[in-house]
C-alpha cells in the first residue's frame, strides 16, 4: 500500500536497520526501542490486522521472531502483536514485536504502551 510506512521500509524508501529479509518476511529494529534489540517482524503482504493476512504469508513470521529472540541472547523476552487502536496498534501493517528483556530487569515484565 502506497502510504504505509512499513511497506515503504520494505521497499527501501524509508531507511531501516534490516535484520532479515526473505520472499515473504522483513525484520528490522524498532525506531523507538523499548529495550536494546527491540525488533519488528512483518509480512511483506500488506494487511492491517492479523486476520487480514493469508496463512501462507504469516507462516514464516514466528520462526523469524524466534531466530531474532535467540540472536539477542536474552533469556527473557516478549513477542507482541497489537490489533486496533484500543490494543495500542499505531502502524496499520501487521507486525510482531520482539522485545528482549535486559537481564538486570528480570521478572519486571513489560510496560506497554511505552511511557
Ligand atoms: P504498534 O504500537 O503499532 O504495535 O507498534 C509500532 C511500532 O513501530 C512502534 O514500536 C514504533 O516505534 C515503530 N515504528 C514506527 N515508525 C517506524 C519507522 O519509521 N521505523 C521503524 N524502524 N520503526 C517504526
Amino acid at each position: 500500500m502506497a502510504a504505509c510506512i512499513f511497506c515503504k521500509i520494505i521497499k527501501g524508501e524509508i531507511p531501516s536497520f534490516k535484520l532479515f529479509e526473505s520472499e515473504k518476511v522483513f525484520a528490522f529494529l524498532d525506531i523507538q526501542p523499548l529495550s536494546q534489540g527491540h525488533a519488528l517482524v512483518i509480512p511483506k503482504f500488506h494487511g492491517e490486522k492479523l486476520v487480514d493476512i493469508p496463512d501462507e504469508q504469516l507462516a514464516e513470521c514466528l520462526p523469524v521472531a524466534k531466530k531474532i529472540a535467540k540472536a539477542t541472547g536474552a533469556e527473557n523476552y516478549n513477542i507482541l502483536q497489537n490489533n486496533g487502536r484500543l490494543a495500542h496498534q499505531l502502524v496499520d501493517h501487521v507486525h510482531f514485536h520482539v522485545i528482549p528483556k535486559p537481564n538486570q530487569q528480570e521478572g519486571l515484565g513489560i510496560t506497554w504502551p511505552a511511557e
